[in-house]
């Protein structure tokens, strides 16, 4: 049996940490789709090709080999065997992240690669077209929102936390920036799948949103602990 959470909205809206708590709350495996993009991102720097120079960024596509591992107890994410956990969060991945996301053929490519390591599995799987692309028969689909200014203070405190240096101000206009990219993509443009659930985080605690979404997943599916044991 095959359960999908799709958890979908802007970067900062707590994705991330919810997912991995849920995840672990439920035995659900953890995909963070927003790493294979940022994969794709990183390997565009190293070689040091411009975002206008698509077809080059399009032919890393078979060059790049992109892996999740748990290594004792924490996600990993290996671009060409090579551990980049904290270097796709960079500032200069950041910057471009988004428009190398809206590339047709990269956009294909990482979203096959999502399904398949999803296949016959029982996942949480976050990004921002999960519920609408990705996953559209998903089990349960969950809108993730925040104000920008919120996501921007997440951010700071995020980075802080993983030794990464950070400036406010910068940080809310990238965060202004990709809403807008994302929003507004001719590819996959991030909006709510008219089934999924929409959950302001603004004023919640991520405890309180780790309560809400098992509350949800419990109310649409039935037990959701049960859910990793099958
Ligand atoms: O979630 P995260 O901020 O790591 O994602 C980085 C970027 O990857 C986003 O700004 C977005 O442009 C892109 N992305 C996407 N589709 C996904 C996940 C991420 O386009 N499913």
């Amino acid at each position: 049996m095959s359960f999908v959470v799709a958890i979908d909205g802007p970067s900062g809206s707590g994705k991330g940490t919810i997912t991995k708590l849920v995840g672990e709350k439920l035995g659900l495996i953890n995909i963070d789709t927003g790493a294979t993009y940022r994969c794709v991102a990183l390997a565009t720097i190293n070689k040091g090709y411009k975002l206008e120079e698509e077809s080059k960024i399009v032919s890393l596509l078979n060059e790049i080999k992109i892996e999740f591992k748990k290594i004792e107890k924490e996600e990993k994410v290996f671009l060409n065997g090579k551990d980049v956990t904290k270097e796709i969060r960079s500032k200069e991945v950041n910057k471009i992240v988004s428009q190398v996301s809206h590339i047709p053929e990269i956009r294909k490519k990482m979203v096959d690669f999502q399904r398949k390591i999803a296949e016959g599995k029982n996942v949480i799987m976050e990004g921002r077209d999960i519920g609408t692309n990705v996953f559209p028969n998903a089990n349960v689909k969950i809108y993730l929102d925040a104000t920008p200014e919120e996501r921007a203070k997440r951010r700071m405190k995020q980075n802080k936390e993983n030794g990464i240096e950070s400036n406010y101000e910068e940080i809310l206009e990238n965060i202004k920036f990709r809403d807008h990219n994302d929003k507004t993509s001719n590819v996959a443009p991030l909006k709510k799948a008219e089934d999924a659930i929409y959950v302001d985080t603004s004023n919640l605690t991520i405890e309180e949103v780790t309560k809400k979404i098992i509350e949800i997943i419990n109310h649409q599916f039935g037990d959701a602990s049960k859910i990793g044991k099958n």
